[in-house]
């Protein structure tokens, strides 16, 4: 199980700090969404443990250890080219050199034999440098006639050459701890030999609704109620980050399932993750439950969507508990708690990377609150990217987060964004 940093250390402060008071519209009991991410990030440590794993079955997970090479890559000087493989003092510095072809270096099939002066040898790209030669002449630049390579002036002594250990030499770190593997290094470990890696263990992650409104896909709804979305977006955001997930499905608003469901979910799990019952009219029923259970800041973050979010811990597990609202649910998960399990799979970059394009339209926005608008990043006529927002952005709707593929982030003292002005973005999805 996962073993949170003190107790002390994770709740020592009351969970609010004011915002500056120079904007009329700040809030001043709310929470900076940095300042939250980083008492989040303060009081989380990585989890212990690790698997070895086939190379394929790597990717996606955390690397646990450094890779180092053992041996050179490339494993032997050779040819970046077809060509001719020649002393670099062979070459012309002006008119034409002719030279005797004394045979050929295929790749995988090196070529034994020594050319000596005014000797010069065939060979294939990616076929070892025979003895005594230093540069390649590519094909195209001689001319070939029976035995023999005519070569011009204009080349360079050690040209078209890769040499041994250039990529990386033995004992260099091929792959640093704490890499998500990527198809890259799934080639870069293969090009070294290497079958298998250590990788952090999966997170254990379990999460469940709350709700007396809500039932699962598959029942029949009853006047007032809709069907939880929620299990779904946060089964897909775990899913990709590579989470051991447990999902223990939808709890009713009563405090003995509360306590129940609580209790089930922090006894095999590092996290626990829950969304609905964390806003005000509810948080006084489900703040007493928790206060039982472990320790548990409740939040009013400078953020919209998602103004709510209870951070702290059940017994020995992690826990959120996000708002209900469906998209505050995606954007208080990668803002805060994607972080936070990625820190604890042992990731070293955990942060998205940003930005900057141009607003295709006039955004509104008041000052107070970090916005994450979603977002539609296109290539606009004139060649630039824009981003335009995609529809109706309240709290629950779940069909503008699907249009979008980034959030546009206002920061805080933003008051509002003009066609053409430069705004930052968070994209959905990488080059992984
Ligand atoms: P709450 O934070 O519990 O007050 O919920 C805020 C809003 O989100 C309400 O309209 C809920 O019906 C809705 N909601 C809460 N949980 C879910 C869920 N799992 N799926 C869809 N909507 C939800
Ligand atoms: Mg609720």
């Amino acid at each position: 199980m996962y073993e949170p940093k003190s107790a002390n250390t994770l709740m020592s402060d009351s969970g609010i700090t004011p915002q500056p008071s120079c904007a009329d519209n700040f809030e001043v009991d709310s929470l900076p969404v940095a300042e939250a991410r980083r008492r989040i990030q303060a009081s989380i440590a990585p989890a212990q443990g690790f698997e070895k794993v086939a190379i394929r079955s790597g990717l996606g997970r955390v690397l646990a250890e450094d890779v180092v090479s053992p041996i050179d890559v490339p494993a032997h000087t050779n040819s970046a080219m077809d060509g001719y493989a020649l002393a670099g003092s062979e070459l012309p510095d002006s008119g034409v050199r002719t030279l005797r072809v004394i045979g050929t270096a295929w790749a995988g099939q090196p070529f034994d034999a020594v050319p000596g002066p005014g000797e010069c040898v065939r060979i294939m790209t990616g076929a070892k440098m025979p003895e005594a030669t230093d540069t390649v002449v590519m094909q195209e630049q001689v001319e070939r006639q029976g035995d023999t390579a005519r070569i011009g002036p204009g080349h360079r002594p050690g040209q078209n050459v890769r040499q041994s250990g250039e990529d990386l030499p033995t004992g260099a770190v091929a792959v640093h701890a704490g890499k998500r593997l990527t198809p890259a290094e799934l080639g870069l470990l293969a090009s070294l030999g290497i079958p298998e890696v250590k990788v952090s263990r999966r997170l254990r992650v379990a999460f469940f609704s709350t709700g007396d409104e809500l039932r699962s896909v598959g029942e029949t709804l009853k006047d007032g109620e809709i069907y939880d979305s929620n299990r779904y977006t946060l089964y897909g955001m775990l899913g990709r980050l590579g989470a051991d997930v447990t999902d223990i499905g939808v709890v009713p608003d009563t405090r003995d399932a509360l306590r129940q469901a609580f209790r089930n979910a922090a006894k095999s799990s590092d996290v626990v993750i829950t969304t609905g019952g964390v806003s005000v009219g509810e948080a006084d029923f489900v703040k007493d439950i928790l206060a039982e259970l472990g320790e548990v800041n409740f939040w009013k973050i400078a953020i919209k969507p998602g103004r709510p979010l209870a951070f702290g811990n059940i017994a020995d597990a992690v826990f959120f508990g996000l708002p209900g609202n469906p998209v505050a649910v995606m954007v208080t998960f990668y803002e805060f708690v994607q972080p936070a399990l990625r820190h604890m799979m042992g990731e070293d970059h955990i942060h998205p990377a940003r930005l900057q394009v141009i607003a295709g339209a006039r955004l509104k926005k008041k000052p107070g609150r970090t916005e994450y608008v979603r977002g539609c990043l296109q290539t606009g006529e004139d060649g630039r990217m824009q981003v335009h927002k995609t529809g109706f952005q309240g709290s629950g709707i779940l069909s503008s987060m699907s249009r979008a593929n980034c959030f546009i982030v206002l920061p805080p003292d933003c008051a509002g964004v003009e066609a053409g002005d430069w705004v930052d973005v968070e994209l959905f999805e990488g080059l992984v």
